[in-house]
């Protein structure tokens, strides 16, 4: 029986309003009793905006964390140029710059974790990473910060100084914190990240977990392998760009959907209200990034995160990873965001 045009616009209502609901919800990521997480971030405070309430709900199971930072951020020029008021700052401004980031890193940490994390400054300088993979990858070749002036890590307070800036050392820093650790989750950057440190420790991990799986004696483990996204396009996420912090904390975040799927799957952490509170009270530790880009940060303060899900074995395809990173790098090259530095 033909329904009437007042039951067939209700219908059609109630399809409208249903549609967007059913489209972004993704899967929730369970979190189990006793995990092993390590969270590995290019920039101090990438840990908290990608995974604060990951942190705190493997610590509330009874679970272990820890976050290794690679770099110290610190030539993030604008950033620099506000924290020291010249307009041409000087290599102690940087240096000075990259102590402040590490120290609101470990009061971020001291925040999720009360003393629970597990925490890794490495010190590296900013752009060494993805340097460090595509053009300076033997100690006797490392990369040298044009801005501090060092090619090895300077920083007192960092687990590697005097380090030198090699891929060669950081792929062995990553596979012995991993053996170490013995991780159970690894959250990571997306190698599909706007960003070159951000895609480079993408695939640094990939290589990382392939050494690390293959010298394994079996049967190997499988570390859930969860992709995080801090840089996109588009302005993602939304009021990412706004130029003020907005309040988005009881939206989830939705992964944009032009972000490829390649072939995985996604899945979200719901967070609680005290949990999104605890995840902004973190990222209240690093001032010297909300003073600049305010934004940014609260765009991230949200009632989920969520992850692309890679297969433990991703890391033998390294070269697939590589090539298709390439291929989508070459359209973002040109975008003001590949600018903008966490
Ligand atoms: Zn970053």
């Amino acid at each position: 029986m033909p329904l009437s045009p007042y039951k067939r616009c209700f219908c059609i209502c109630l399809l409208l309003l249903a549609t967007p609901l059913f489209a972004v919800a993704e899967p929730t990521l369970e979190i189990g009793k006793g995990e092993r997480l390590l969270v590995l971030a290019p920039h101090p405070d990438d840990e908290s905006l990608s995974a604060a309430g990951l942190i705190q709900q493997v610590l509330q199971n009874g679970g272990t964390v820890r976050s290794t930072v690679v770099t110290s951020g610190d030539a993030y020029v604008g950033a620099v140029m506000q924290d020291s008021g010249k307009r041409n700052p000087s290599a102690a401004d940087y240096l000075n710059f990259g102590e402040k980031r590490l120290e609101e890193s470990r009061r971020a940490a001291e925040v999720l974790g009360h003393g629970f994390v597990h925490l890794d400054l490495l010190g590296f300088s900013d752009g060494s990473i993805y340097s460090a993979l595509v053009s300076h990858w033997r100690r006797n070749n490392p990369m040298r910060s044009e801005f501090t002036g060092f090619d090895h890590v300077p920083y007192g307070q960092a687990e590697d100084r005097g380090f030198a800036q090699d891929g060669q050392d950081l792929l062995n820093e990553l596979i012995a914190i991993l053996r170490d650790t013995k991780p159970t989750i690894i959250a990571f950057p997306d190698v599909m990240e706007n960003d070159s440190d951000h895609a480079g420790l993408g695939m640094f991990t990939l290589l990382a977990v392939h050494h690390w799986l293959q010298q394994y004696p079996t049967p190997h483990p499988q570390p859930k392998l969860l992709a995080y996204l801090i840089h996109w396009q588009h302005g993602w996420p939304t009021g990412s760009n706004w130029g003020i912090p907005q309040d988005w904390s009881d939206q989830p975040l939705s992964l944009p959907s032009d972000l490829p799927l390649r072939g995985h799957t996604r899945a979200c952490v719901a967070l609680s209200p005290a949990q999104v509170g605890l995840k902004r009270t973190a990222l209240a530790e690093y001032k010297t990034q909300q003073r600049i880009m305010g934004d940014f940060l609260s765009a991230f303060v949200r009632s989920s995160e969520c992850f692309t899900l890679l297969k433990p074995n991703d890391g033998n395809r390294i070269e697939q990873v590589l090539a298709n990173w390439r291929h989508v790098r070459k359209a973002f090259d040109n975008h003001p965001l590949s600018r903008r530095k966490l």
